[in-house]
């Protein structure tokens, strides 16, 4: 056995196999509470608020989306992502990680806490589910699982028919809105029913339009319409960030990596750019003191401030310069490392 492996370190808990194992995460439990919430309100409130025709086109809309997206969450945190190696051999113990033996968990291609030679450079093992996952994207919380290249397309497909969840009710409150301002008697006779405020025995022309329940109503469709807006807005981001990353070749790791690489180097440089002018500018007042004292104050004057430009100028200019080389650094491929199964290749 490998040293690090040795029974004399402390044991690291099981590897997990997929995202319904416990623990379960609380970001996964609310994301489950908050599918069958909106599942209740959709099915429940909102299609029977819609006229007969858009009643059953939204009916079987969401019937077929909630089946996509029912499917793929389940399928996402129920594919196991991890390498081929490691699921064909039983769940073990692994042990704890030894940074006195050795600097990174994976080196040269093997993982040293899951015993396995790596099949992709881009494998990684990943703290919580104690695997390497082949090809690994990131850890998702709501899944409670990896998302690596065996469930990725899953869990793009799930994030998709959960942003068209959202979109669809967007839609529909607002139609209703619409409706309720416009024309209410097209909205269906169950809500016309609750908002028909003439069943008030004393009403005049104000409350007759705008009673307690037809106010509760517009609130429902406002609210509503709002916390699904704001999940379509996050989900979007989601995906629009999923498809750059994939337009750039990077996994969402690789590129939240460079990023904060590239932001630590931006802040060295940017502290030692501010340090530097702080020097120039010391040693620029020290020989106009020396001036001055020849030339008088009106000389000083000038060239203190002609000075200060010059030096204003030149910190720009270096920030400026910073960015750029901040930008070519996050561009490039990094091909530096080379995984065992891409030597041939390069
Ligand atoms: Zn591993
Ligand atoms: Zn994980």
């Amino acid at each position: 056995m490998h040293k690090c492996c040795s029974l004399r370190l402390k044991r690291r808990p099981q590897r997990r196999t997929n995202g319904l194992q416990f623990p379960l995460n609380y970001q996964q439990i609310i994301g489950w509470i908050v599918c069958v919430v909106s599942v209740l309100v959709n099915f429940l409130l909102l299609t029977r608020i819609q006229f007969d025709d858009l009643k059953f086109a939204s009916l079987i809309i969401y019937s077929f989306v909630y089946a996509v997206y029912v499917i793929t969450h389940f399928a996402a945190s129920l594919v196991d992502p991890g390498e081929d190696d490691l699921r064909k051999r039983d769940i073990n113990i692994l042990p704890e990680f030894d940074r006195t033996i050795h600097a990174h968990v994976i080196e040269n291609g093997r993982c040293h806490l899951c015993n396995i030679n790596t099949t992709d450079r881009k494998t990684k093992h990943c703290g919580i589910c104690n695997k390497c996952i082949f090809k690994f994207d990131h850890h998702c919380k709501w899944l409670n699982n990896c998302v690596g290249r065996r469930n990725y397309t899953v869990f793009i497909l799930c994030v998709v028919s959960a942003l068209l969840i959202t979109l669809f009710t967007v839609i529909l409150c607002l139609i209703d809105i619409y409706i309720y301002f416009v024309s209410p008697q097209e909205l269906s006779s169950a809500a016309q029913t609750f908002i028909n405020c003439t069943q008030l025995e004393d009403f005049n022309d104000v409350t007759k339009k705008y009673c307690k329940s037809s106010i509760y109503f517009l609130i429902f469709l406002v609210t509503f319409c709002t916390i699904a807006l704001a999940i379509a807005c996050a989900l979007l981001h989601l995906l629009c960030f999923h498809i750059y990353i994939s337009i750039l070749g990077v996994s969402t790791y690789e590129y939240i990596m460079r990023n904060s690489h590239t932001k630590s180097i931006c802040c060295k440089s940017c502290r030692t750019n501010i340090r530097r002018l702080y020097i120039i500018n010391q040693d620029k007042i020290k020989s106009n003191a020396i001036v001055s004292s020849e030339t008088g104050v009106n000389g000083e004057n000038i060239t203190q401030e002609h000075d200060n430009e010059i030096s204003v100028k030149n910190f720009i200019n270096t920030l400026v310069t910073d960015e750029l080389n901040r930008a070519r650094i996050f561009f490039l491929y990094e091909k530096s490392k080379i995984h065992p199964s891409n030597e041939g290749r390069s």
